[in-house]
């Protein structure tokens, strides 16, 4: 499921001359190119940048109008990340002096240490990580190595057991960096998770275990496939919702390359 893109993404329709608009009130932003994209997307980066996704042979003399007709939906975007960095400032950190796992209900705190020495993230405590890197980057990087094996780690096992115990099988599991989805199920009941469901609080995660398992049953969004995650999950609504706005809880370090 992709709920980042489902309602607030502005789509592409095709470009319209009367959409002619002065490039000064543009905001700025970079193109993607995208050889899966089928239309242009929108999108605002959490470091408060805005990139056009374009499918492959798209007319970049159409962005700019795109742009400008969506130039609301953006500033409205930006002014919520620079929201979030006001109530949520640790989420900005790079790299992090603390990390929390909602999912896991736990949080480690994550001391630095830039001399030589082999590069590599330990544990110091029961919730406390030392990270020995030759700077920033490197520190964020070996701490996203460290988030995937907590995800394979934790999300696989907890996956598993759901899908025990709502009797709805499942062949493979795999964990990925993603930007948008979530997680997806295939034909051959192989499910796929974002490792960043681990920034989700429990509840979130367990529904989107739902949803995918529901798509080994049902592999749409029909009625059927909505009364189905009804049934298993009562609150499937509130948490479609909280996964549409979870985007905004990873911190800025964990975000896939
Ligand atoms: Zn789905």
């Amino acid at each position: 499921m992709r709920p980042f893109r489902r309602r607030p993404t502005p789509q592409s329709t095709s470009p319209d001359a009367a959409d002619r608009v002065s490039a000064k009130t543009l905001p700025p932003y970079t193109v993607r190119i995208s050889p899966r994209a089928r239309r242009v997307q929108l999108r605002v980066l959490p470091q408060g940048s805005v990139e056009a996704v374009v499918p492959r042979g798209f007319d970049p003399r159409a962005l700019d109008s795109f742009v400008a007709r969506h130039s609301r939906w953006i500033s409205k975007r930006l002014a919520s990340i620079d929201e979030q960095r006001r109530r949520r400032p640790h989420l900005f950190e790079t790299p992090p002096s603390r990390i929390d796992l909602p999912a896991l209900e736990r949080a480690w705190s994550v001391d630095y240490r830039w001399d030589a020495g082999r590069p590599a993230t330990r544990p110091r405590a029961h919730d406390a990580l030392e990270v020995c890197a030759g700077d920033a980057d490197a520190a964020c990087a070996l701490l996203q190595r460290w988030l995937m094996r907590q995800a394979k780690e934790y999300l696989v096992p907890w996956l598993r057991e759901t899908s025990a115990e709502l009797g709805l099988e499942i062949n493979r599991v795999s964990v990925r960096a993603q930007k948008s989805r979530w997680g997806s199920c295939s034909a051959q009941r192989n499910i796929s998770l974002n490792r960043n469901l681990l920034f989700l609080p429990p509840e979130g995660v367990r529904y989107l275990f739902v949803h995918e398992l529901c798509h080994t049953v049902h592999m749409n969004h029909s009625r059927r496939f909505w009364s189905l995650v009804s049934r298993l999950d009562p609150h499937f609504e509130r948490h479609e919702a909280l996964l549409r706005r979870a985007h905004d809880y990873v911190p800025l370090w964990a975000l896939p390359n």
